[in-house]
């Protein structure tokens, strides 16, 4: 049975061409680029190449570029290092619907005595920006805030909450590991002095990711070494860093056919859902990266209908592959207000570039069926 994989924002599959130029840096050419002899001084160049085309991406210059693991460190990079640099302010803004990558790493820092302000989100999973201007104060020492939601797909408007920040004296830093090569991601325009993101999220390798620092931006290391100009200790992920900078290379390149043709497969399962199956509705309304949708099929349970989704062989998710298994709903469809049964009964499906129209048909069809069989079997009440 082939698989229809709709779980593309928890991890997307590696593309050909970034395995393929991948695949020498771990046999031949496996020299650690800080070795002084040819085969190091060759590493190192490439690394200098593959910085390159990864600060194209970003439209930032190189040296504005630190190589990580991941979001998750990136994220935790750019607060610590914001903090630490930046002692006497104690508040830091952010959103209810954060990674946990982020809400995590604050209510630690909410135990050792920072002030964190989450800034809620309307019905549509907006934010409100009138109460984001009201948080920031002379006290802020960073907001942070996420370019577009894992579970819903909304995008928040950066370059506005960047303007606040800077109004008052506050870092900005955006956590964009789901816009990532699935829009536009312009650090210039988007005027915030730090950007997160993870290469698996655009079809390179897990375990390596990007930390944007603006050129002047002073941050203080969490991870001491000489490597990425003192900012980042350890040796480098050779290969992952050459395999994110083909995926970058390749997302630049194909961003806007892409965007289009993803975003008309999206609108068709959603609209061949919602059509179908009378009783859903969408979470998460108009501005969201194009491939993602989030629906609730009100009264079924979202547990069951993923487990007979993959029985037909179509992986789907419910909210974020790294809270999945725990027993809370959402903390993203509460903060938009959804009742508990409604958050368990949504799912998100998260399209690629690799998902076909066949796919999406077959996925219409399919969460159709399994909606009446097991709406038949709820009991009438009488
Ligand atoms: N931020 C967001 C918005 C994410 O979706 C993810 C991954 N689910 C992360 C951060 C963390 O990325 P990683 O697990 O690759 O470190």
């Amino acid at each position: 049975m082939n698989t229809v994989y709709f779980d593309n924002n928890a991890t997307t599959r590696v593309l050909p061409e970034v395995l393929e130029a991948m695949l020498p840096w771990f046999s031949e050419h496996f020299a650690n680029a800080s070795s002084s002899h040819f085969l190091g001084q060759r590493a190192k160049e490439t690394l200098i190449s593959a910085r390159s085309a990864v600060a194209s991406f970003l439209n930032a210059s190189p040296s504005e570029i630190i190589f990580t693991s991941g979001a998750t460190e990136s994220n935790h990079t750019a607060i610590l290092g914001t903090l630490a640099a930046n002692p006497t302010r104690r508040r830091i803004v952010t959103s209810t619907v954060e990674h946990s990558s982020t809400l995590r790493l604050l209510e630690n820092l909410a135990s050792k005595g920072f002030e964190i302000i989450k800034v809620p989100v309307n019905t549509s999973g907006e934010l409100n920006m009138t109460e984001l201007a009201l948080a920031v104060t002379d006290e802020t020492v960073l907001v942070t805030l996420m370019h577009a939601n894992n579970e819903t797909g909304v995008l928040f408007s950066i370059a506005d909450a960047v303007v606040i920040a800077h109004a008052k004296g506050a870092a900005f830093h955006t956590d964009a590991a789901q816009t990532a090569g699935k829009i536009n991601l312009d650090v210039r325009h988007l005027g915030c002095d730090l950007l997160s993101f993870s290469g698996h999220k655009l079809h390179a390798p897990k375990g390596v990711g990007v930390l944007y620092v603006r050129k002047g931006f002073t941050l203080e290391p969490q991870i001491y070494g000489h490597q990425e100009r003192n900012r980042r200790g350890g040796t480098e992920n050779q290969a992952g860093i050459i395999g994110l900078s083909v995926a970058c290379q390749q997302a630049l390149e194909h961003i806007t056919h892409h965007q289009d043709q993803i975003a008309t497969l999206r609108d068709r399962l959603q609209n061949g859902i919602l059509g179908q199956v009378p009783l859903a509705k969408l979470n998460g309304e108009e501005a969201r990266v194009p491939n993602t949708c989030n629906i609730c099929f009100p009264g079924v349970s979202g547990e069951e209908l993923l487990y007979k989704l993959d029985q037909a062989g179509i992986v789907a998710s419910q909210g974020s592959a790294c809270t999945a298994g725990g027993t809370d709903p959402s903390h993203v469809l509460l903060a938009m207000g959804l009742n508990r049964n409604d958050a368990f009964s949504s799912i998100r499906f998260s399209l690629s570039c690799e998902t076909t129209e066949a796919e999406v048909d077959m996925a219409v069809e399919t969460v159709s069926t399994i909606i009446k069989v097991i709406m038949a079997a709820v009991p009438v009440a009488a």
